[in-house]
């Protein structure tokens, strides 16, 4: 009991006041057509989740909004087996873990009811990620003690069929959440794969998932003035195709792509994308830093666009503030992990920015 009371003293006096600064910044409303990308000065993990759920909602919000829930590869940090040095400061220091990257998206009600909020891929860590946007759910009038939510979701949006991506989807089955009828929006193929095999299928025969299909340029409307649209994106598709998503409410767009091969590969080039979908705000693949990661390795060998590549490719769009750039899905690899590296100083000095658990982006 004293240890908890030392711990959340210094939670409350350390690491409070500057979740309420970045709040309040991120709750500042449309900046990037006015100001600089902003770079939080928080790191993604946090100590306490129970105190970050309840500070992020604090603050109400002022319109749709994404709320990130992780940031790095699917593996996580620490990544299971490694001893490298950022798997091995997050195993002394839990504050220095991360989870893996998700979004969720959360749209007031107009009169003012409970707000609907979706999830962007169901992470292995999505127990930690739906408490994150549980108070957005309820309503403060609604008892939050001794209550097992079957519907905690309006409904998720899969990527693909990675396991960073999708094997949280076991958490709404039978052996724990026993959801009831939460939709899950994904492609034909991602739906036929998850129809056809153990034991992704029990949750769909138990009407736990209920599948939409959606199809890749064709946007799904959210209401409260937000749509989706996926857009395939070339990956390796051993089981699943892959698509980023395209969010737009009444104030932004933003363009979320966590996991892709380079920009190379895309048939539509990403700056023409950018330019033509009128995206303020890029969440994209930054698996890896540099070559320097991965020695030996060619740059057309590695299935990712190294963050280097697309700071050179974005440098015009983020100078001059027409685009907002954050990266995810981290490889525990990336030296952007740490907080005194020059990778994360070279990032932040270029403008761009590191995604953060917590952070909020106005749609
Ligand atoms: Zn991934
Ligand atoms: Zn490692
Ligand atoms: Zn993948």
């Amino acid at each position: 009991m004293i240890a908890t009371m030392t711990f959340s003293k210094w939670f409350l006096w350390l690491v409070l006041p500057p979740i309420l600064l970045l709040l309040a910044s991120c709750a500042a409303g449309d900046r990037v057509s006015s100001q600089p990308a902003e770079v939080s000065p928080l790191h993604d993990p946090h100590p306490d989740q129970f105190s970050l759920s309840e500070v992020l909602s604090e603050v109400p919000l002022d319109g749709p909004t994404v709320i990130a829930l992780g940031s790095v590869q699917d593996g996580g940090l620490p990544h299971a087996g490694c001893s490298c040095e950022r798997c091995e400061l997050a195993r002394r220091d839990p504050r220095q873990r991360r989870l893996v990257t998700a979004l969720g998206v959360v749209i007031p009600a107009p009169d003012g009811g409970a707000p609907a909020v979706y999830l962007i891929d169901a992470t292995p860590d999505v127990e930690e990620q739906l408490h994150l946007l549980r108070p957005f759910r309820w309503q403060a009038d609604e008892p939050s003690v001794g209550r097992v939510d079957r519907t905690p979701l309006d409904g998720i949006l899969l990527t693909h069929a990675h396991m960073g991506h999708y094997l949280g989807l076991a958490h709404f089955g039978f052996e724990v959440m026993h959801a009831s009828g939460v939709t899950g929006y994904c492609t034909p193929r991602m739906a036929a794969f998850l129809r056809h095999n153990g034991p992704w299928s029990q949750l769909v025969d138990k009407g736990e998932l209920k599948l939409h299909e959606t199809l890749p340029g064709q946007p799904v409307d959210l209401g409260g003035a937000v749509s989706f649209t996926p857009i395939a994106v070339p990956h390796r598709d051993e089981f699943s195709d892959t698509v980023a998503y395209l969010l737009s409410g009444p104030r932004r767009t933003l363009l979320y792509v966590p996991d892709t091969d380079s920009w190379r590969a895309w048939p539509r080039p990403l700056l023409e994308l950018l330019a033509e979908e009128q995206v303020d705000v890029l969440v994209a693949d930054g698996t890896f830093f540099s070559l320097d990661e991965l020695p030996g390795r060619d740059v057309s060998s590695i299935g990712h666009p190294l963050i280097t590549e697309t700071m050179d490719l974005l440098a015009e769009e983020v100078s001059s503030h027409r685009v907002e750039v954050f990266f995810t899905h981290l490889n525990h690899s990336n030296p952007a992990l740490l907080t005194e590296s020059a990778a994360r100083r070279e990032i932040a000095e270029r403008g761009f920015g590191l995604l953060n658990r917590g952070q909020k982006i106005s749609l």
